[in-house]
C-alpha cells in the first residue's frame, strides 16, 4: 500500500478544516465540499454539521448488503469496501457468540431531511440537532456509516453500550476499519450525543490510529 497518498490527503483535509474555521464556517454557516474534495479525501472525509456534502450528492460504489450479512430490512446499502470489512466483523463476532444486525447504512439526502424535520417537530430544535444530522451533514449519506445493533437489543439508545454486543463493538470495531464516531466523552466536540451503535468506516490503518489516540475524528484530523 502506498502510505504517501493518505497522508497527503489528511494534510489537505487539515488545511480545509482550518481554513474553513478561519473563514468563520459553522453549523449555521457550513462549509460545502465540492465533489472533487469528497473524492480526494475518500474514507477520511470529515462530514458533520459544519462540513457538508455537495447538493444532490450520491456516493459511488454502493453495494447492497442483505446478501452478505443480517440486515434489519431489504434494500440496505453501504460502500462496497466498507461492506466487505463489515462482513468480516459480523463473521468474527458470530464466532464469539455475538449476533450483530446491520440496522442502517446509506441514506438518501431526502430521507435524511425527513428524519431531521420530523425529529425537530418531535423534540424541539436544540435537542433534535444533537440526535439527527442535518441534510448533507450525515455520514450515512456518504455511505460510510453503519448503525449496528444486536438481536437482543434493537433500540438505538445508550443502554446498548452496556450489553455484551455493545461492549464487543466498542472494543473490536477498529480491527475492521471502523471507529466509534460519537463517543460519550466527546459530545462537546462532535455535537452529538453518545451513539454506541453508530460506526464510521475509515480503513484499518486510520481506525487503529484514531482508536489508539483516544481522539474523536474532528480532533484527530485537526492535529494531523
Ligand atoms: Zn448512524
Amino acid at each position: 500500500m502506498n502510505n504517501k497518498t493518505p497522508f497527503c490527503c489528511l494534510m489537505l483535509l487539515g488545511v480545509f478544516a482550518l481554513t474553513a474555521n478561519a473563514q468563520g464556517y459553522s453549523e449555521k454557516n457550513p462549509y460545502i465540499y465540492s465533489v472533487q474534495e469528497v473524492e480526494k479525501e475518500g474514507f477520511m472525509l470529515l462530514v458533520n454539521k459544519t462540513y457538508r456534502l455537495p447538493e444532490g450528492f450520491v456516493p459511488q460504489n454502493l453495494e447492497r448488503a442483505d446478501t452478505k450479512l443480517r440486515c434489519e430490512r431489504e434494500n440496505m446499502f453501504l460502500n462496497s469496501t466498507a461492506l466487505d470489512y463489515l462482513e468480516q466483523m459480523f463473521t468474527a463476532a458470530k464466532k464469539e457468540g455475538i449476533d450483530l444486525i446491520f440496522f442502517d447504512g446509506w441514506r438518501e439526502e431526502s430521507l435524511q431531511r425527513t428524519y431531521y424535520v420530523n425529529k425537530i417537530a418531535e423534540k424541539g430544535h436544540s435537542l433534535a440537532t444533537t440526535l439527527v444530522a442535518p441534510p448533507r451533514g450525515s455520514e450515512h449519506e456518504l455511505g460510510l456509516a453503519a448503525d449496528i445493533l444486536s438481536t437482543a437489543h434493537r433500540m438505538r439508545d445508550g443502554h446498548f453500550a452496556l450489553t455484551a454486543t455493545g461492549k464487543w463493538l466498542i472494543a473490536n470495531c477498529w480491527k475492521y476499519g471502523f471507529i466509534l464516531r460519537y463517543p460519550q466523552n466527546k459530545i462537546e466536540i462532535t455535537r452529538f450525543l453518545f451513539e454506541p451503535w453508530h460506526y464510521r468506516f475509515v480503513g484499518i490503518d486510520e481506525a487503529a490510529k484514531i482508536t489508539q489516540s483516544g481522539l474523536c475524528m474532528e480532533e484527530y484530523l485537526l492535529k494531523k
